[in-house]
């Protein structure tokens, strides 16, 4: 059994060391910084650290501050020894993570008796081969990961390294499908086939389902090569089908941390991992950007709800045969204080995957709401009002009870503000059906959104009560080929047969708008008749 000493003051250590010599190893370092060097080294036979809080170059508590940061490190125990019996000292020690004191004068007996509990206290529960390795796939740890990296990017300064992190595509449908006996058989296979393609590399299984490897090399990485060989790493696994992604960071800036550098292979590899034609992804500056900007507009969601910064705008809606206004559709834009515009598209898909979209759909609600109010109080001409619910707001629970207090609460009709969903929205399940349910019931009129995009979704079209289908602009885009205008015909009957309303989106030429008239469509709503327009503008464009 091995044991550091740490202390500056000469004679405190020769006493330290005639106690304790008998029954282990001394290892002595002059200052924090050598101590922290030696147990980089030897932490693996090191039971026990005694701490001088009063060193020079590097102090007991930055010592212990660093010594914590690492968790290879930070499991050795350290005792801290004062000499000015200071409490203030004691209590930063053990904030710090100290787990005993001992303050001079020594009394030897005292000394060695708490050092034994320790020591013997820290052998019991002695872990260091959990705390290094993965048991599953044999990697190393996180945390060792950590560690080993740090000592191998610091020594090897004039080397360039990469990171390179390995995920499989819905690994949960993996388990969910397969079973977890098999799913691991899966990541056990991923490890080893890892292992053989980096080689000279620290790995890690980073977290679950995700492998990450550090290694040098001053070649360019070659995106052809990397894609052949994750081709190849999927061909041969246990189960068929696997889709694997690959986040890299080429050349990195080892002055950062290494959870930051981590990291950035992961941004790459979660920028394209809903792409279903990408499977390799680089790091590059602009993705950072992307993130900070993302993580900003997050950070600046609440005050923006506060501060109404999201307007909202009206897009009206064209009766075809009488080319009068008889509705419109409420879509939020961020007016950022100093004036700039955002448009949904930036920033609605991060708020359905962080969950806030919840709150800005609402909002807006609410604000459609209160405007048919005053209309109505004001005795002015209405027309029906549609706002978007994104999936992430369907699958909040009080989602109805809520939407319908708002109604009750402005005392307006349900018709007045009817729903949108989106077909991906929509797709068929058993929670979807129970609440378009209720929405139904309590008064209010379900449109289909982007309809004849995406997933097909004759399922949901014919078992949710939908009143109205919106085609979508993909499909009138192509109202000029022949097919095209056959299957914008098939969709309008169709809906006509299932007694619904059909609307036209994204209708832009004159063209567009009379095929669309001779077709029977119902409604358009297009840049050809007008833009999303600004509440007050709206207003006075009504007929
Ligand atoms: P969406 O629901 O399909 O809305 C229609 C989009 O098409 C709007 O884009 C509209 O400005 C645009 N558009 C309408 N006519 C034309 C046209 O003739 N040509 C072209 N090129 N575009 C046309 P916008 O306002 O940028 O909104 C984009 C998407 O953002 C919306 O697509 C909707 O999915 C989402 N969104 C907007 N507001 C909200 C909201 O309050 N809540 C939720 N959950 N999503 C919203
Ligand atoms: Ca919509
Ligand atoms: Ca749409």
């Amino acid at each position: 059994v091995t044991k550091l000493l740490v202390k500056p003051n000469e004679i405190n250590r020769e006493i330290l060391k005639e106690t304790l010599e008998d029954d282990y190893d001394v290892i002595e370092a002059v200052n924090g910084e050598e101590g922290l060097n030696i147990l980089s080294q030897y932490y693996k036979d090191i039971s026990l650290i005694l701490l001088d809080v009063v060193m020079p170059v590097c102090d007991g508590f930055e010592f212990l501050s660093r010594q914590k940061s690492d968790s290879l490190l930070a499991s050795v125990p350290v005792i801290v020894t004062t000499g000015n019996n200071s409490q203030e000292d004691e209590l930063k020690c053990l904030g710090l993570g100290a787990v005993d004191f001992i303050t001079k004068p020594y009394n030897a007996r005292i000394v060695k008796s708490r050092i034994d509990s320790v020591i013997k206290l820290r052998e019991s529960s002695m872990t260091l081969a959990a705390i290094e390795k993965d048991e599953l796939t044999g990697l190393y740890t996180r945390q060792a990961f950590y560690h080993h990296a740090r000592t191998f990017t610091h020594f090897m300064t004039e080397e360039k390294f990469n990171v390179v992190i390995l995920d499989v595509a819905d690994f949960k449908l993996i388990n969910g499908t397969y079973g977890t006996k098999k799913g691991n058989e899966v990541l056990v296979y991923l490890s080893n086939a890892f292992r053989y393609y980096v080689k000279n590399g620290l790995l890690t299984r980073y977290e679950g389902d995700q492998l990450l490897g550090l290694f040098h090399s001053n070649e360019k990485l070659d995106i052809d090569r990397i894609n052949k060989n994750i081709n190849k790493i999927a061909e041969e696994a246990p189960i068929p089908n696997i889709r694997i992604k690959v986040g890299v960071y080429e050349n990195v800036d080892t002055t950062l941390s290494m959870p930051i550098i981590c990291d950035r292979a992961l941004m790459a590899e979660k920028s394209i991992s809903k792409d279903f034609k990408t499977n390799v992804a680089f790091y590059t500056d602009e993705l950072n950007q992307k993130q900070l900007a993302q993580r900003q507009m997050e950070n600046d969601f609440k005050s923006a709800i506060a501060n109404k910064e999201f307007k909202v705008y009206y897009q009206p809606k064209y009766d075809v045969q009488t080319e009068h206004i008889v509705g419109a559709e409420a879509l939020v834009r961020w007016q950022k204080p100093d004036g700039t515009l955002i448009s949904p598209g930036a920033f609605i898909p991060l708020f359905e995957s962080d969950g806030l979209v919840v709150h800005l759909d609402e909002y807006v609600f609410e604000n459609v709401c209160q405007f048919q109010k005053e209309r109505m109080e004001n005795k002015l001409p209405m027309v029906p009002i549609s706002v978007n619910l994104s999936r992430a707001s369907i699958h909040f629970n009080d989602v109805v009870e809520h939407y319908v207090d708002i109604v009750n609460q402005k005392q307006i009709p349900f018709e007045c503000v009817p729903i949108e969903l989106t077909e991906s929205a929509t797709l068929y399940s058993e929670k979807i059906l129970e609440i378009t349910d209720q929405l139904v019931k309590a008064g209010f009129k379900l449109h289909m959104d982007d309809f004849g995009s995406g997933y097909s979704s004759l399922t949901s079209l014919n078992e949710l009560n939908f009143s109205t289908v919106k085609l979508d602009k993909s499909l009138i885009d192509y109202i000029d080929q022949v097919r095209g205008k056959k299957i914008v015909q098939q969709a309008i009957d169709l809906g006509h047969g299932l007694d619904m309303k059909v609307v036209a989106e994204g209708v832009e030429s004159k063209e567009q708008k009379d095929c669309l008239k001779e077709m029977h469509c119902d409604m358009i709503q297009g840049f050809y008749y007008s833009k999303p327009l600004k509440q007050e503008d709206f207003m006075v464009i009504r007929n």
